[in-house]
């Protein structure tokens, strides 16, 4: 049978290791070793994407994460994605969404032309703030110039795009987040995600969060301020941490959350196929070694039993505006906990189904354990 399946591509490289990152990053090597990834990146693709779009799978959405996509040498870039889309019946052009990962201070007019020229349709821009205060707590490459110069690059040649906000970055204040969400939906940005600062203890302290109630209180503000403040300006917030202009909703992350199967490329990249899911091993050097001597790289596999599958149910479902039904939920949670949930203002219930206000969704994880637990 034929089925629409997505791909995510995982480049590792950053320029700076931010103090708050948990993706699987190396230092930026120099531009050949980038280009020898960029052909294990291209064999990887031929071993496992290429036999599904022989058979006649279609290729609905295509994801270039990071890590920094944009700090690839241009030339290798845009020959890599020239490479998947000689595969692609009809080129990039065909697929519903193709999106590429840029950071400010590696984006340029000339790339983002050659990215549009090949078919990619939207970029997101790893902005996280526009405030040169808040972008040296967080340890940022580029500063609010490099920022708002790339955010006017980007939108005066895509047709679609999202920024990525942080929110409570130690010692920052509402009015900056405020101005830089006015800035933002200035520039016509139809998409932002946006996550509430989260990282080990330890580390948190170190760049200043005392992880007091009241710093916690204060990022739980920022978030609902910002939900609030999205929604009053023509945003619908459909999602955990991502908001749009109606028609702006990301496809591929959206297929992520629907179940939608996806081919993971690239170190530490995860794939999913039914109740089965992959991890390739997050390990640069192994992953070249691999696809060097012509296979695979290693990962770890694991098939999600019963428990797994209803907890990954609860969690995807959750995190959706639209929720779940509840007569998808087995067992059923008791009356008294979905009235609780209700009546605590985490979540609302109407047409059979459940959804998580963004009261709710900033202790979502709390709500699932206790709906597991019913
Ligand atoms: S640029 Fe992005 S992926 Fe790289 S270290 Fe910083 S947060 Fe992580």
């Amino acid at each position: 049978m034929r089925t629409e399946f997505g791909v995510y591509t995982h480049v590792p490289f950053c320029r700076v290791h931010c103090p708050y990152c948990t993706f699987y990053t190396v230092p930026q090597p120099e531009a050949a070793a980038m280009g020898r990834f960029a052909r294990a990146l291209q064999r990887e693709w031929t071993l496992r994407v290429q036999p599904r779009l022989g058979r006649g799978d279609r290729l609905a959405t295509l994801y270039l994460g990071g890590g920094t996509p944009s700090d690839l040498p241009p030339h290798d870039l845009v020959a890599l994605l020239a490479a998947f889309a000689a595969d692609v019946p009809g080129g990039l052009h065909a697929v519903d969404e193709v999106t590429v990962e840029c950071n400010p201070e590696s984006t340029t007019p000339d790339m983002l032309r050659a990215l549009r020229r090949i078919g990619v349709g939207r970029i997101s821009l790893g902005l996280q703030a526009l405030d040169d205060r808040d972008l040296q707590v967080l340890g940022r490459a580029s500063d609010a110039a490099a920022n708002r110069a790339a955010l006017a690059q980007v939108a005066a040649r895509f047709p679609t795009w999202n920024a990525d906000l942080i929110l409570g970055v130690p010692g920052t204040t509402r009015a900056r987040l405020e101005s830089a969400l006015e800035e933002i939906a200035a520039a016509g940005t139809p998409h932002l995600s946006f996550y509430c600062l989260e990282m080990p203890p330890g580390q948190a302290r170190a760049l200043g969060d005392p992880l007091t109630d009241a710093s916690e209180g204060f990022k739980a503000d920022l978030y609902e301020f910002t939900s609030e403040w999205l929604e009053s300006h023509g945003y619908v917030h459909y999602e955990i941490s991502n908001a749009a202009r109606p028609g702006h909703a990301a496809r591929h992350n959206g297929a992520y959350w629907r179940g939608v199967e996806y081919v993971g490329l690239g170190p530490g990249a995860h794939s999913y196929a039914g109740d089965e899911r992959r991890a390739n091993r997050a390990d640069l050097a192994a992953y070249l070694h691999d696809l060097e001597a012509g296979h695979e790289p290693g990962a770890s596999c694991e098939t999600l039993d019963t428990g797994a599958r209803r907890r990954e149910h609860l969690l995807l479902g959750l995190r959706r505006r639209h929720g779940l039904e509840v007569a998808s939920l087995a067992p059923r949670p008791a009356a008294r906990i979905l009235e609780s949930l209700q009546k605590q203002g985490l979540a609302r219930l109407d047409g059979g189904r459940i959804r998580l206000t963004p009261r709710g969704w900033l202790v979502s994880d709390s709500i699932v354990l206790q709906l597991l637990a019913a």
